[in-house]
């Protein structure tokens, strides 16, 4: 119990912080256990054996065929992301990005930032993708040989239909580049021979690492043409670390050894779960948060059918502001998410991410409600 200098009893954080933003998440506690293995040198064997373990997990854990390979990469999953675009498309290629939020359009401001030919398809924040301007993109342009998108937006919450996008793209004999740093162990994707692919996608979201690893899932044969494009990068050089991992089966510089402890672990976890399983788990979780926040008479930004499990973006009740809900929460033991750019002052979001359960999310639906029904911050 703490005491403030008058004397009266102050709040007392609780015990457990229930983190619900998108990532970092809650781990299990064996994951945080295998942070602590012992130090090695990432040039003996035993490192070389982890890594090429958690490189196969990756593929296995994302549906991937016999074809498919995953670069393991020390960094967020912003260096997945930027380490595809500056790697994949080559030269003489010219990108496509399909924007509709924060992340699709970092993807662009990532491309302008190499100089790559680009051309950005917004549809608005919230906004569906809308097919058949893609294919009318794609039909009127030649010269597009990729197709960037996003698969969780996390910015809104939202959903996009990666397959159909896929599908379009290889129509025109474009490779698709998809973000699936807060969906990847969480939402269904399908890793199919027929469409060259790139996936990018992080440890810490709904794969319940531990932050620090990113990694790159592409088919043997486009990973081996990446030889052949124009290196734009050194250190997020894909081929680089392609050839390094897969050929010598060494990383090209000092990984973090105990993300790869961790990850490793969270990955057996993921692969005995299943996807499907881990999916039902944060449905479960978003049905009772939705159902809960609904009934409080809050908005949900994201209509039914275009959402994803891990992420609700909810209005901030009438009359208060996103820093004194976070100051309540977080004193109860919850620890809330600021939307971005346009929604900041409006929403907030609230991750079904990770190792919390259904009575974290009561209990904070309770806080919530008596926090509106006090009125304090009007
Ligand atoms: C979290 C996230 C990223 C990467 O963020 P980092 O902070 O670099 O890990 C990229 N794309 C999406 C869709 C994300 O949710």
């Amino acid at each position: 119990m703490s005491l403030s200098t008058s004397g009266v009893e102050t709040p007392r954080p609780a015990e457990r912080l229930v983190l619900m933003n998108p990532g970092p998440v809650m781990t299990h506690p064996e994951v945080r256990k295998a942070l602590s293995g012992p130090d090695l040198c990432h040039r003996e064997q035993e490192f070389s054996n982890l890594m090429m373990e958690v490189r196969s997990k990756v593929v296995e854990i994302t549906g991937g065929t016999a074809e498919y390979r995953s670069v393991v990469l020390t960094g967020s999953g912003t260096s997945a992301v930027e380490a595809i675009i500056a790697s994949a498309v080559p030269e003489a290629g010219k990108l496509l990005v399909l924007d509709n939020g924060h992340y699709g359009h970092r993807m662009f401001t990532i491309a302008r930032a190499y100089n790559i030919p680009t051309i950005s398809l917004s549809f608005g924040w919230c906004g569906e993708i809308d097919l058949a301007r893609v294919e009318s993109m794609l039909a009127h342009d030649s010269g597009i040989t990729h197709v960037a998108v996003v698969h969780h937006e996390t910015s809104t919450g939202m959903l996009n239909d990666i397959r159909e996008v896929a599908r379009i793209a290889s129509k025109y004999s474009a490779e698709t580049i998809i973000d699936a740093v807060s969906s990847v162990g969480a939402e269904e994707i399908v890793l199919t021979t027929d469409k060259a692919i790139w996936l990018a996608g992080s440890s810490n979201k709904c794969l319940e690492g531990m932050p620090g690893l990113s990694f790159v899932i592409a088919s043997q044969e486009s990973l081996e043409s990446l030889s052949t494009r124009k290196q734009r990068s050194f250190s997020l050089d894909l081929n680089r670390h392609y050839r390094a991992q897969e050929k010598l089966k060494t990383p090209a510089f000092t990984p973090s050894i105990p993300a790869f402890y961790a990850f490793n672990t969270a990955l057996d976890l993921a692969i005995a779960e299943g996807v499907k399983g881990r999916f039902n788990r944060y449905e479960n979780l978003a049905i009772i948060l939705r159902t809960g926040l609904r009934s409080l008479g809050l908005e949900i930004l994201i209509p039914e059918g275009q959402r994803a499990v891990s992420l609700t973006a909810v209005k901030i009740p009438v009359g208060c502001t996103y820093q004194a809900l976070h100051t309540t929460l977080r004193v109860a033991g919850f620890v809330i998410y600021a939307a971005q750019e346009q929604l900041e002052l409006d929403y907030f979001r609230l991750s079904t991410m990770g190792q919390m359960d259904e009575h974290d999310i009561r209990k904070f639906l309770e806080v919530l409600r008596q926090y509106i029904l006090r009125g304090e911050h009007s």
